[in-house]
């Protein structure tokens, strides 16, 4: 049947433009005509199911799911490998090696820096991968390897178990790609590659791994069946036939061509696509690693060569200040630019405002600067000497280089971050929190839905949700008039939300739920919490000194009161509607008399009714107790009279605790 036919001849084309343009880097065919081809394989393979074969180009995201991975025993234990750290311990490595070989000749390889995973092939066909793990049992992760586009899903004519070890990696692009994506979504970056490529090739679902886009770098035939390799650039050489990316190698006589070699890889660094932490020196011939042998760690035939963390100098030109979206402020050294690892670097992290002052850093000073692989680059020390004698200590900043706001130090004490309330640097994280459930509960509100908004230039504050028009909206990406309904009537509903939930949404520091909701039953009103004074607000229980100045500064930034008076004028509720959970004066009769200095007889009345007791306005038998402030008069004499405990403002005070 014709249509069978054309199921095999699609996937042996499509297969071997993949191998084209993953392995050889070398597309023949546009990604147009692929597309295309792929999707017709697609449809038939639908129409024939009994035609689709385990290494057609549209199994390799296939997978359901996993619960976890299973454990998978090596056949052959994935060695670690012996690490020199400089050219005479590569030339110690070498002695070693001659005095039981004489005639040698090296194999010479970066070392990526990616995971290391075995690949076993049964008559060709790709049927397991696992991870190293502890390089005798590892993981099988084979679902997420069928993902990888340059490991073939079959290979010719090599009959048999056939393994072959390699280093899955994440190309350097793909991983700044993947960390700006996060980055904008506000998710955990990767530290470097290799972490990535680790949470890549570990996640339980194919899908995702198949969207991080690993690649794999193969260096060793584990096990072979039938064909015999003398050399392991004969199996090299081999596995490239079959269809394999396989590891750069050269091949060098002696160890001063070899030490010359891993240099020259070093100085490449840059151009490989992948991260390297090293070169591996390995003895070629394979009779020969079999007389050399391993120790119980790892072979005597093969030394890695670790590069040191390049150091050099550059000169601070500026030290300027980054809010993240959490509110930290974070220095950063501008540098003149300086060639490191392989990269150029303009500048490094400064950490925080005590690392400066640590090192006294100043702008103007020459500084060490170092880089380890992909690590963000770091100031080491500042060169003294050539301090101008001008140069001045770093005053870090009062306020915050965005909105004016002051800072103030974090509680963990390493951090410096801006209070605005407003802030235009945290504004996407400001509006996700007041959205959130346990806030202002805002459905439809999530971090796209924000970025779109604020992106539009349609919210700068939290205030502006509840003036938004629908048309505005629906006129957004992905959004529509339907969409942009159910939101501007779930932002319309939010405005009915309880203070406690407001008080949270604030993000004020130190504030969390718990604190809103006692907030909110203690003062009733936001006016009332706004009003509070330091001592007031540490007089409420479970509020310390730091939380209560941490709130009254808030109550006192310009931008907080625009917020608020911009909340006011959109509606927002601001009163405290739940009862509070706290009933201790259920049943008591308080009766207020005199001035009070401490809160208002409204206040006052306030935390009382909250706490489920009676204000009452005269004195009689059935009253529990007298609060009496200054100048109290008949009623205190009348309390006095009838035997009823008279409580002065303080005493009143700590009935609440
Ligand atoms: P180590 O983990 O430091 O003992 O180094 C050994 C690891 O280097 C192996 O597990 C491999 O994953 C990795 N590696 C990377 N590139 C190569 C290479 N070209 N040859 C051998 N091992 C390599
Ligand atoms: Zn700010």
């Amino acid at each position: 049947m014709d249509e069978l036919k054309e199921i095999a001849r699609l996937r042996e084309q499509l297969n071997r433009a993949g191998y084209e343009y993953y392995v050889l880097d070398n597309p023949t065919m546009s990604d147009y005509d692929y597309d295309h081809a792929l999707r017709r394989l697609e449809e038939l393979e639908a129409a024939h199911p009994e035609a689709v074969t385990p290494d057609s180009p549209t199994q390799r995201v296939g997978g359901q799911a996993l619960e976890a991975f299973t454990q998978v025993t090596h056949r052959v234990p994935l060695e670690s490998l012996q690490d020199v750290f400089d050219f005479d311990e590569l030339r110690a490595f070498d002695q070693r090696v001659r005095g039981v070989e004489a005639e040698v000749s090296y194999s010479v390889e970066p070392k990526v820096d990616g995971l290391s995973v075995a690949l076993e092939y049964q008559d060709g066909l790709f049927v397991r991968g696992a991870t190293r793990g502890d390089g005798s049992v590892g993981e099988d992760v084979t679902e997420n390897l069928r993902t990888v586009k340059s490991i073939p899903l079959r290979i010719p004519e090599v009959p048999g178990t056939f393994i072959v070890r390699g280093e899955v990696y994440m190309p350097k692009k793909v991983f700044h790609a993947l960390n700006e994506e996060r980055e904008k979504r506000g998710e955990a970056l990767f530290a470097n590659p290799r972490n990535a490529a680790a949470g890549s090739l570990r996640q339980l679902d194919p899908k995702i791994a198949a969207q991080r886009k690993l690649d794999i770098a193969v260096f060793n035939i584990q096990w072979a069946e039938n064909v015999e390799f003398h050399s392991h650039t004969e199996g090299l050489n081999f596995l490239a036939d079959k269809g394999f990316k396989v590891i750069p190698h050269a091949i060098c006589q002696t160890i001063e061509q070899a030490v010359a070699q891993v240099e020259a890889i070093g100085e490449g660094r840059e151009h490989y696509p992948f991260d390297i932490d090293g070169a591996v020196i390995k003895v070629d011939d394979l009779a020969q690693r079999q007389t050399l042998g391993s120790t119980a760690k790892f072979p005597r035939w093969a030394a890695a060569y670790k590069y040191p963390p390049e150091v050099k100098p550059s000169r601070v030109t500026d030290i300027v200040i980054q809010v993240g979206r959490t509110g930290v402020l974070t220095p950063k050294a501008v540098l003149e630019p300086v060639r490191l690892a392989g990269t150029t670097v303009t500048n490094a992290t400064l950490h925080n405002q005590d690392f400066i002052a640590e090192k006294d850093i100043r702008i103007g000073d020459t500084v060490l600067v170092r880089k380890a692989g992909e690590i963000i680059p770091e100031v080491l020390s500042v060169v003294l000497d050539k301090r101008p004698a001008d140069a001045q200590p770093y005053l870090f900043p009062q306020v915050c280089p965005e909105c004016g706001a002051p800072v103030e130090r974090d509680e963990d004490g390493a951090h410096i971050r801006c209070t605005g309330a407003e802030c235009p640097a945290q504004l996407l994280r400001t509006l996700a929190h007041f959205a959130s459930r346990d806030a202002m509960d805002i459905e439809g509100l999530g971090i796209a839905v924000v970025e779109n908004l604020v992106g539009a230039g349609l919210v700068k504050t939290p205030g502006d949700l509840y003036f938004l028009k629908e048309e505005d909206v629906a006129a957004l990406e992905r959004m529509g008039k339907k969409s942009a309904q159910n939101l501007l009537a779930a932002i319309e509903k939010s405005k009915q939300q309880d203070l406690s939930r407001l008080i949270y949404a604030f993000g004020i520091r130190q504030v969390g739920q718990k604190t809103g909701k006692v907030l909110s039953g203690r003062f009733g009103s936001l006016d009332a919490l706004q009003g509070a004074s330091v001592e007031e607000l540490t007089a409420v229980e479970d509020i310390g000194e730091i939380t209560a100045r941490s709130i009254v500064d808030w109550f006192h930034s310009p931008q907080s009161l625009h917020l608020i008076a911009r909340l006011k004028e959109a509606g927002v509720n601001m009163l405290a509607q739940q009862k509070g959970e706290d009933q201790r004066f259920a049943g008591k009769t308080f009766v207020l008399t005199g001035s009070l200095e401490r809160f208002t007889r409204d206040e006052a009345t306030k935390m009382i009714e909250d706490r489920g007791g009676k204000a009452a306005g005269s004195v009689s038998k059935k009253t529990t107790y007298v609060v009496a402030g200054e100048a109290a008069g008949s009623k205190l004499r009348k309390a006095q009279e009838l035997g009823i405990p008279v409580l002065t403002e303080e005493e009143f005070l700590q009935l609440m605790d």
